[in-house]
């Protein structure tokens, strides 16, 4: 037991991960029941995310006021707010190309034969599951096309902090950040303190949350596949092949993003190295892997990146909250080689214009979703809205979206915990590119 706290963080998660697979399988093996699982082993993972994210939004709130104070004026504040947007759309733009580019080389869909496709969606359509997702694109579908930026405003901030609004959370603290400069040091510096002492605090509880994550981690790993493999373990694993296709082109995409754009971009713009980089965020991506949320790895993400990158306070405080909302690469270039699968399963060839719409919604929708899991799909829902090719009747292309939808929801989740780590990934890169080649302070150890 004392050898394995030993081990390094990172490595602890990675063995964390691999004995929940292996006592998933010998659990399903052995026909041991899911509801063990559902009441003995899962609560424990539950905990473990729910520390996580009770921390998230007073670390944003702490954490973004004082970097808006420390900032110093409002140009600085502006600039560096005009630059995390600019590089966001900028990597999330590039992964929906990426996406596109590579579901039109290898296009999966066209290598699933009709019969098999009709079984998949026949299995699912009907499931409460699809029912969930799709009434969950209808409600967002209703709203006009500013109600992102009138969701950002909260009415009142204790709502928005009981509901983790991540972004309401992020607009009252800017403000609150702003008011500071212009009162003076004698008004603002008391709360200042407080909240500069409320984020150290913080930093400790994340150390604490991440001493049991081997065993959140075991719990939850472990009772996801239970509950995904149900009564049928060898049906999962046959329709997981089937779409084998579809999911490696995600897979080499989200591969690309990673270990191509995001060390191009760090190159581009800062002096952190390949190696340095994901030494200092891996128990991030890690915890990312295993929660498929990035709003519940956004408290060990900006640990890592201000303690073990040395990335500055200001920029990290502003630009991880705001990334774990807005910025998700991985779900952008998921969604646009999930479309355009669809639409090969279905016979439907898109030209060049809905092309160019995938690139627009998909960034938009991916803007749009929550960091939490599966949100992805649903917002797959009005990606995929956006293309019904001239002439289909509305009717005959809902059901083209449900049926595309219930084919590709058994590899989700392993798709989604994959896409979570790149969004993690990616807001870290861009955390890095924006603090550059001066926005850094020395770390003494990149050990975990
Ligand atoms: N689970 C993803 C995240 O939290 C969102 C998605 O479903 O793609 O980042």
């Amino acid at each position: 037991m004392k050898f394995l706290l030993k081990l390094p963080l990172h490595l602890q998660i990675v063995l964390s991960i691999i004995s929940g697979v292996v006592f998933a399988l010998i659990f399903i093996n052995a026909g041991g029941n899911p509801e063990f699982s559902q009441n003995w082993i899962k609560p424990f993972g539950d905990i473990f995310i729910k520390l996580l994210k009770m921390i998230a939004i007073p670390l944003v709130l702490a954490s973004l006021i004082v970097g808006v104070a420390k900032l110093g004026d409002l140009s600085k504040l502006s600039k560096l707010g005009g630059k995390t947007i600019a590089i966001y759309l900028v990597t999330t733009i590039l992964a929906t190309s990426i996406g596109l580019i590579l579901v039109n080389i290898i296009q999966p869909g066209k290598k699933m034969d009709e019969k098999t496709r009709q079984s998949i969606v026949q299995k699912n359509i009907d499931s409460s599951s699809l029912k969930k997702k799709m009434s969950g694109a209808a409600v967002v579908e209703k709203s006009g096309p500013l109600q992102p930026l009138v969701d950002m405003v909260p009415s009142n901030i204790f709502k928005a902090m009981g509901d983790g609004a991540m972004l309401q959370v992020v607009f009252f603290a800017i403000i609150i950040g702003i008011a500071t400069l212009s009162v003076g040091a004698e008004l603002s510096g008391p709360l200042i303190g407080f909240m500069n002492s409320l984020n150290e605090l913080i930093m400790k509880i994340i150390e604490y949350i991440m001493a049991i994550a081997p065993i959140g981690v075991f719990c939850l790993i472990s009772s996801l596949l239970i509950d995904v493999a149900g009564d049928d373990p060898a049906g999962a694993v046959k329709i997981l092949k089937t779409l084998g296709w579809y999911s490696v082109t995600v897979l080499l995409g989200l591969l690309l993003m990673a270990f191509v754009i995001y060390p191009s971009l760090m190159k581009i713009f800062s002096n952190v190295g390949f190696m340095e980089f994901f030494k200092g965020i891996r128990p991030a991506q890690l915890l990312a892997f295993s929660t498929s949320s990035s709003s519940a790895t956004l408290p060990v993400t900006i640990e890592r990146v201000e303690k073990h990158l040395g990335v500055n306070e200001d920029v990290s405080s502003f630009v991880l909250p705001l990334g774990a909302t807005v910025n998700m690469d991985g779900t952008s270039l998921y969604q646009s080689v999930a479309a355009v699968f669809i639409m090969q399963c279905f016979g439907v060839d898109l030209d060049l214009g809905a092309q160019i719409m995938i690139v627009v919604t998909a960034t938009l929708a991916s803007i749009g979703s929550a960091g939490v899991p599966g949100a992805g799909m649903v917002m797959l829902i009005i990606v995929l809205q956006a293309v019904q090719p001239a002439g289909m009747s509305e009717s005959e292309f809902s059901v083209i979206v449900a049926g595309g939808i219930a084919l590709i929801m058994a590899p989700d989740r392993f798709l989604d915990m994959c896409r979570t780590a790149v969004n993690v990934t990616g807001d870290c890169a861009v955390c890095v590119s924006v603090a550059g080649k001066t926005g850094r302070t020395k770390v003494s150890s990149l050990e975990d």
